[in-house]
């Protein structure tokens, strides 16, 4: 006798739920699509024990016939797809038919529904996948649908959740995803009597984001707006060269596509510690890609450190058959037909963005009040920081702020200096603060409010008045803080700190500006204009140096080889393993030849593998221009001075260097003015 059978549907339908449920979030997920797909406009997730105990989610969408009720849990079954070319054309966000009959095998399921078409509705329980009940009940219309005890039957699946606090986090930014995704929808998620998430209708994301985000870090954040670019593709029958063998049409197809991104993404001064913060919906499907990820850091390309990462909420909506959702049961993979268009669409425009908004970082002294976000987009959350979000931040003495251990920022500390247990440094999860976890080590710490000396109680605006008999501040004198950089091109030099740092009065205040990465962003850009002309300036040594590489830095040599000699550099080999320098781009010192071409390999080994070209000739242009750079300890004369900062506001981007560090740091009027108590 054979020895393979087939498999009972309650054995495949727990395997299936393997892959579909991981985890309380996942079960969210699939109901949250399945409301959308049903048209709801108003949708209600409530949890218990980190969606253990309890995950109801309810909504007033179309609801399901009797019969259909009956079908959602077998199989396969789904209302979503008819045949197999409908899974080239997929617009719900629902098409498997897994996630249904998945979730009522590891779980007590309660299914409450009525379709406008009937007048009664349907009530229907299982367990562990078993049919317990199915009745006629008199409901509203809608569904509901309630998972309790998830894995209550999977042991072993149960032990892989973790901290109650840790899978609540999860669900709310799943909700707090989807709500971004749909601005038009009231949602509501809750925790026991705990409200986490409530957003009613709105007309803009831009209103989505400040609903849950607060204003605070909306104005960290660059609009997109919306943007296009349509892609050609040429007549069928037109043969596909290697090259351009993505750009094949068939014979039914358009002759072009058109591809749109719209959303937010933040300024590079605010860096993430991980990817947690970036948000990628395709056709309002949040998707994890690999290849919109690194569209996403190209964009910060010279602009952030690449350890460091944005926060981004991006939406691209293109026709669906431009990208298969079928590649992962959960739904959160994505293929695209034509990946490199996309890739570039992507990097360009949020380039652009950035280039255009010039935004300058922000020198905050003064702790601010935290913004009105709501408490789900604040993860990770727990009881605990709630707790502590319930006092207010500005309460936090003198000595605590400086006893802590070194917050990023005073609104940022009660959620990340204080994570109460060690499930919260889980890496998938999500966080939403925007302000840099730690500043680096090796900077100055602008980021910490500065100390102020008996900080007595935030005067009113009466009594503050009463005591101008300081002199009175012209009001007229304030000028409406200004955020874009062109106020640089008037900055007056007043000297320097440590030889280091140029202290400027503007017209707004004062202004810092780290004199090395200053310079080394103007050399930058000529450097990549010149090698956009071809027009290195070079210097030709008298005597080739040689250079004796490691056997992985001759490969990496070998890849970048020709792009450094159109860089300003003259190398070749020079037997086994060494490299000769014959000639170098002028602004360099020759003892300095050894160390940039390492420095220029490291780059090319870690960060640059796998880069495109554009990122290997920045990237060599980066280590050029940081060389040649005026050193941090030199001192300057007026005019020097005077010359710098009038290059710098001529730059196309004048807030980071090309490593990615921010070069100038704002203290406006207003926040002298507060920090002194006249305003
Ligand atoms: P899929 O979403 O892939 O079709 P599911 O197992 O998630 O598969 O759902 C099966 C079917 O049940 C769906 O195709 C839909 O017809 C129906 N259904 C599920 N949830 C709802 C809901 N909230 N409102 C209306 N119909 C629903
Ligand atoms: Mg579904």
């Amino acid at each position: 006798m054979g020895r393979i059978r087939i498999l009972p549907d309650q054995v495949a339908n727990k395997i299936a739920a393997g892959e579909v449920v991981e985890r309380p979030a996942s079960v969210v997920k699939e109901l949250l699509e399945n409301s959308l797909d049903a048209g709801a406009t108003s949708l209600r997730i409530e949890v218990e024990s980190g969606g253990r105990r309890l995950i109801r989610v309810s909504d007033d969408g179309i609801g399901m016939l009797r019969d259909d009720a009956l079908l959602a849990f077998e199989r396969h079954a789904t209302s979503k797809l008819r045949d197999v070319k409908d899974l080239l054309t997929i617009s719900t966000l629902g098409f498997r038919g897994e996630a249904l009959p998945s979730i009522a095998s590891v779980s007590r399921l309660l299914l409450e529904t009525r379709s406008a078409e009937e007048t009664t509705g349907t009530r229907i329980e299982i367990a562990g996948g078993k049919m317990l009940r199915c009745e006629e009940a008199a409901l509203g219309g809608g569904t509901s649908i309630a998972v309790r005890d998830l894995f209550y039957n999977v042991p072993a699946r149960r032990k892989f959740l973790r901290t109650e606090p840790t899978e609540l986090a999860h669900i709310a930014s799943l909700a707090t995803h989807y709500s971004l995704a749909h601005p038009d929808k009231t949602l509501r998620l809750t925790s026991g009597p705990t409200e986490l998430l409530h957003v009613t209708p709105v007309a803009t994301l831009a209103e989505r984001v400040y609903q849950i985000f607060g204003g605070q870090v909306l104005d960290e954040l660059v609009e997109i707006g919306v943007r296009e670019r349509e892609l050609f593709l040429p007549p069928p029958g037109v043969a596909p060269t290697e090259a351009i063998a993505e750009f094949r049409r068939e014979p039914d197809e358009p002759a072009s596509r058109i591809f749109r991104l719209a959303g937010f993404f933040s300024r590079p001064q605010v860096q993430k510690g991980n990817r947690n913060s970036i948000f990628i919906f395709v056709n309002r499907r949040l998707i994890r890609d690999r290849l919109l990820l690194h569209a996403l850091s190209s964009a910060y390309h010279n602009l952030m450190p690449v350890s460091a990462f944005p926060f981004a909420l991006l939406f691209l909506e293109c026709a669906p058959e431009e990208v298969d959702v079928n590649v992962h049961p959960s739904k959160t993979e994505v293929r695209f037909r034509h990946g490199s268009f996309v890739h570039d669409f992507v990097r360009d425009t949020l380039r652009e963005r950035l280039m255009e908004s010039r935004p300058a970082p922000v020198f905050s002294p003064t702790p601010r009040l935290a913004p009105a976000a709501q408490p789900g987009a604040r993860l990770p959350y727990s009881e605990f920081s709630q707790m502590i979000e319930d006092e207010a931040p500005a309460a936090l003495s003198i000595a605590e702020a400086a006893a802590a251990p070194a917050p990023a920022h005073a609104d940022a500390a009660p959620f990340e200096a204080l994570a109460p247990d060690a499930a919260f440094a889980d890496a998938a999860l999500p966080e939403f603060n925007l302000r840099p976890t730690a500043p680096p080590p090796d900077r100055l710490d602008f980021t910490a409010p500065p100390l102020e000396i008996a900080p007595g109680p935030a005067p009113s605006g009466k009594l503050s008045r009463h005591l101008d008999s300081h002199g009175e501040f012209p009001p007229d004198a304030i000028p409406p803080p200004e955020m874009s950089l062109s106020v640089l091109s008037d900055l007056r030099p007043l000297g320097q700190i440590h030889d280091s740092f140029i202290i400027a009065a503007g017209r707004d205040g004062l202004w810092i500006v780290d004199q090395h990465v200053a310079h080394e962003r103007i050399l930058f850009e000529q450097v990549l204009k010149q090698r956009a002309a071809g027009r290195m300036e070079m210097q030709r040594l008298l005597m080739p140096i040689i250079v004796q590489l490691t056997p992985e830095q001759q490969i990496d040599y070998a890849r970048i080889a020709s792009e450094l000699n159109a860089s300003g550099f003259e190398t070749e080999p020079f037997g086994n393993r060494t490299v000769a320098i014959k000639a170098a781009p002028a602004a360099i010192a020759a003892a300095d030849l050894e160390k940039i071409l390492f420095e220029i390999l490291e780059t090319a080994e870690g960060e640059l593998r796998g880069a495109s070209l554009d990122d290997i000739r920045r990237g060599i242009c980066a280590s050029i221009a940081c060389r040649a750079a005026i050193k941090i300890n030199a001192r300057l004369d007026a005019a020097k001075m005077e010359w710098l900062l009038r290059a710098l506001a001529a730059t196309d981007c004048p807030m980071s260097c090309p490593h990615g560090r921010p070069i100038a740091l704002h203290y406006s009027t207003r926040e002298i003015l507060k920090a002194f108590h006249r305003i």
